[in-house]
């Protein structure tokens, strides 16, 4: 055990060498890294994945084809559907259930899937993540030791990460960055005391929460802590709440993107021009349904995860829409730059008692919940919430509709009765913003 913390602790500290200064460098050199990174991960796929060495013998590909980002066109884009009909024909091999984690979402239609993060890509991963946190680590004014506070679902896959990050290595994070987790179940109110009580000097949420926050606390007029920067990921940020955060209390609002199937895909600079993607690690493009669109046009985003050895996933729809901007930042980062992402539209749950409950937390109770393969959810009254379910052939629908209950009951309090409802399909939403929780009342302009 000794000898594995060591090791990990010591990976770590390689990997971090160099990463804040790596966006500056010259774009030729990124993009030769990227290059370096593809021809090594089509070789493990081909070699360790079953899919990968499926499709590329029934295409005639050898991994020797496949040189550069451009080429991984050539093999075929995969999407969720995919990933939930065949989860383990993505997973590698050589990586062993003791040597990774799974972590499940439900991406923005809600579908959930599971993909599995082997040890070294998750240390990597939090390595990676220097390339943004030195910009907060300059407004915070220190690079150890600042503090953060993380609000998010109590089932979110953050903590996961961290604690099996941090049960293998001698010094752990906590060290660098000291953390305080709160619930989106919990009332804005006592949130912002817990928050008062911490005094962070980073404080990041789901956009939309932060809207929420802020908008709280500056029509109470409660006084509130001041952190130095907020980050925010998941879904967007009203212009209107950047404005307020940004212009009215001074503070920087930077956003990152990042997915279950790829952690460390952009982060917004000061600039605010939207995202510097980490192209030698998750190289992008964007698609219409079946083709490559021409540079500067709006689409689907096509990534491939050059970092993850563990569920393999190369040209993989992510199921956001978003341009890549030309133009290079003033900055001076080299890392080229995304336009903000067109995020969830998801309605938030109103309790009997006037609370309102971020949607994040019902997409978790689904995404957590065994056999389901696809949900929405809709409140009909204060007291009525509809789930509509998906399940595979393997799903026992009283259990699954008892525990869905009973989950919720544990999260809402009991007043709120769920109606468990299973069908053969969803729609999907067609391109644009993806409505999964829904508020019947907010759509008759109430
Ligand atoms: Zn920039």
């Amino acid at each position: 055990m000794l000898f594995e913390r060591l090791f990990w602790s010591a990976y770590m500290a390689r990997h971090l060498l160099g990463q804040s200064t790596y966006p500056f460098r010259s774009l030729e050199s990124i993009e030769r890294d990227r290059d370096r990174r593809v021809r090594a991960m089509v070789r493990y796929a081909y070699a360790t994945v079953p899919y990968y060495r499926r499709v590329m013998d029934e295409r005639g590909l050898r991994a020797a084809d496949i040189r550069t980002a451009d080429d991984l066109a050539n093999l075929p884009i995969v999407d969720r559907r995919d990933l939930q009909r065949e989860p383990d024909s993505f997973l590698s091999t050589r990586v062993s259930p003791e040597q990774r984690l799974g972590v499940r979402s439900g991406g923005s239609s809600g579908m959930p899937i599971t993909v599995f993060h082997d040890t070294a890509a998750l240390f990597q991963n939090a390595a990676h993540g220097e390339r943004e946190r030195s910009i907060y680590a300059r407004l915070v004014g220190k690079t150890v030791g600042y503090r953060e506070a993380v609000i998010a679902s109590p089932m979110s896959t953050a903590r996961e990460v961290h604690r099996f990050s941090h049960s293998r290595v001698l010094s752990p994070n906590r060290v660098r960055i000291e953390r305080q987790y709160l619930s989106l179940l919990d009332p804005v109110e006592s949130n912002v005391e817990l928050l008062n009580a911490f005094e962070p000097d980073v404080i990041h949420s789901y956009g939309s929460y932060l809207g929420v926050l802020f908008s709280f606390v500056l029509a109470n007029q409660i006084p509130f802590h001041q952190p130095k920067v907020i980050t925010f990921s998941s879904d967007g940020i009203s212009e209107s709440v950047r404005r307020l955060i940004q212009d009215q209390l001074g503070i920087p609002v930077l956003g990152t993107y990042q997915a279950v199937e790829a952690f460390k895909i952009g982060f917004e600079c000061l600039e605010h021009r939207g995202y510097h993607v980490n192209v030698d690690l998750y190289p992008l493009r964007v698609a219409d349904r079946d083709q490559v669109m021409a540079a500067g046009g709006t689409g689907e985003l096509v990534v491939s995860n050059l970092v993850n050895r563990a569920t393999v996933l190369l040209n993989y729809r992510l199921e956001d829409i978003a341009a890549l901007v030309e133009e290079p930042c003033p900055c001076g980062r080299s890392l080229p730059l995304l336009s903000p992402i067109q995020g969830r539209a998801d309605d938030w749950i109103a309790l009997p008692s006037g609370r309102v409950v971020h949607p994040q937390l019902a997409r978790s109770i689904l995404s957590g919940t065994p056999h389901v393969w696809q949900y929405q959810i809709l409140q009909l009254t204060a007291t009525r919430l509809q789930v509509t379910v998906v399940a595979d052939s393997h799903c026992d629908q009283v259990q699954t509709r008892g525990l869905i209950s009973a989950r919720f009951a544990e999260a809402l309090g009991s007043e709120v009765q769920v109606e468990v409802m299973f069908v053969s399909s969803i729609p999907r939403t067609a391109g644009g913003k993806h409505r999964i929780v829904r508020r019947l009342e907010s759509e008759n302009g109430q």
